[in-house]
């Protein structure tokens, strides 16, 4: 069935739910699945047969949430991890040989940046990171050896975008797969397939689950692709999601439309009150009309998302401080919840990155990362409001 849009959040993908009638996708909490007969099991191995074998290779639960993930993001196929790095990493594994290069654009998750130079250093996969701001510099970095292109768009934490259309088209030509981590914006407000991509991944955790309480990963792509990632990667080396897991996050996914669409309103709302304030710097939001690459975001997503960056008039000092002031708001990493949480780039989530390239890529110690969550917006508001009126007497 080809239903509308929000629809397909709560029936996307499933063909058979005949488990008695269950509304909910039953949980199959088991490792493997008995054969009837000897040349069952044997005909199950070789493939002739369709049927379970053991819930590393696949499982009932499981495969309803891949079917579902893909189903909303327009691809063939979809698969789940368990953990956005263990997809991200399976992925880079399935399409890279040492003496290959991955290109990426200028700011990526911390975690893939580690994987990179992990990469890197045991097998001779090297990296180079490429401001994609332009069709001839995205030129200017490809090689013979360039294996792949991964992006992620807005770019965390500081919210630029990258034209993902342009991206793939340049890409095609070179008959290179451009891979999306779509974390940010989740399915509902970008969907990188239509533009053009090969790949998309995510990190579940985030607002796919929404709710704080799983972690997992998602990839959806060409079928043949997908095909290859399991019998060549993931069966191996074993990253696969429990079905508990799956289970809740396919009930998160039903609840996802509603959620993007209340983040979304709550920080334009959001955003508008902290440009106003005298102790903020800079406001990072993709929709504001002020931001550099908003004709960009227009054309590749449908609303802003919950996502705001923004930058304090002071330095380390005063965002310790501010944060501390918090009550209802919650200091913490991961973004997507229905709790408002605030991060502190430069000493949690990209810490890692040695300081000068940290700040040549934007994340200064003003900058802070806030994911807007479901709560009223005026509360979370005035929440904020407060901690920053502080910083006005000190
Ligand atoms: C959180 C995150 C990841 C990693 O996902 P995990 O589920 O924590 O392994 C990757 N990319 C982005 C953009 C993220 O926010």
């Amino acid at each position: 069935m080809n239903y509308r849009e929000d629809t397909k959040y709560i029936h996307g993908g499933t063909k058979d739910n005949s488990h008695h009638g269950s509304l909910s996708t039953p949980i199959f909490q088991t490792s493997t699945f008995s054969f009837e007969t000897a040349i069952e099991g044997e005909r199950r191995f070789s493939g002739e047969e369709k049927g379970y074998i053991y819930s590393r290779l696949s499982n009932p639960t499981v495969n309803v949430l891949e079917e579902r993930i893909a189903a909303v993001e327009g691809g063939e196929r979809g698969l789940a991890f368990a953990s956005g790095m263990a997809a991200i990493s399976a992925v880079l594994t399935s399409l890279t040989k040492t003496g290959d290069q991955i290109l990426c654009a200028n700011g990526i998750y911390g975690c893939t940046y580690g994987l990179l130079e992990l990469l890197e250093e045991k097998y001779g996969i090297t990296h180079d990171f490429c401001d994609m701001s332009s069709v001839e510099k995205l030129r200017s970095m490809i090689k013979p050896q360039t294996a792949c292109i991964f992006i992620e768009s807005p770019i965390n934490p500081t919210m630029k975008v990258i034209d993902i259309a342009m991206v793939s088209k340049v890409a095609r030509e070179y008959q290179i797969p451009v891979i999306v981590d779509n974390t940010f914006l989740s399915p509902y407000l970008q969907q990188p397939l239509s533009l053009g991509s090969d790949i998309v991944v995510h990190s579940a955790t985030k607002y796919l689950s929404g709710h704080g309480d799983v972690i997992g990963g998602l990839v959806v792509g060409k079928k043949s692709f997908i095909e290859k990632l399991v019998l060549r990667v993931q069966k191996d080396m074993g990253g696969i999601m429990s079905p508990f897991d799956a289970w809740l996050l396919i009930r998160g996914m039903k609840t996802l439309p509603i959620r993007m669409k209340r983040h979304s309103s709550s920080a334009e709302k959001i955003v508008e009150k902290l440009k106003q304030h005298s102790m903020v710097k800079e406001v990072l939001y993709p929709n504001d009309l002020t931001h550099p690459d908003r004709t960009i975001a227009q054309r590749q997503m449908s609303m802003g998302g919950g996502i705001i960056s923004f930058r304090l008039t002071g330095g380390k000092e005063d965002v310790m401080s501010m944060m501390d002031s918090l009550n209802l708001v919650k200091i913490a990493v991961s973004l997507g919840d229905a709790e408002t949480l605030i991060q502190y780039p430069a000493t949690m989530t990209h810490a890692v990155i040695p300081e000068s390239k940290r700040i040549k890529m934007g994340i200064d110690d003003s900058l802070l990362r806030l994911s807007v969550g479901l709560e009223e917006w005026e509360d979370i508001w005035l929440d904020l409001e407060q901690s920053l009126n502080r910083l006005t007497k000190i």
